[in-house]
């Protein structure tokens, strides 16, 4: 038998937000920030990503974490919406 994928590193596990999620869509999210629409989205920082947002819930070396915007989800660490907040 084949070996099930490994989860991935989070102390939740959730189902991750996928791209074309309505939500996703509303938020602008993307699972790899380097791919965010900066052209639709002025606000992107270069650098930011959910693992340095103040909303994400995962812990330091997590791949994966909640966000209060997508209730029952996990958003990926390396992920970015339009809702970022630097992380005080
Ligand atoms: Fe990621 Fe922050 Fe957007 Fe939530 S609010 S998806 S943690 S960038």
């Amino acid at each position: 038998p084949t070996a099930a994928p490994a989860p991935s590193k989070t102390a939740i596990n959730l189902p991750m937000v996928e791209k074309g999620d309505a939500q996703a869509v509303v938020f602008g999210y993307v699972d790899d920030a380097t791919q965010a629409d900066k052209v639709k989205f002025k606000n992107y920082v270069a650098g930011s990503a959910c693992s340095n947002c103040a909303l994400y819930q995962g812990k330091a070396g997590d791949d994966a974490g909640g966000c209060p915007l997508f209730a029952g989800k996990n958003v990926a660490a390396k992920g970015w919406c339009a809702s970022w907040a630097k992380k005080a």
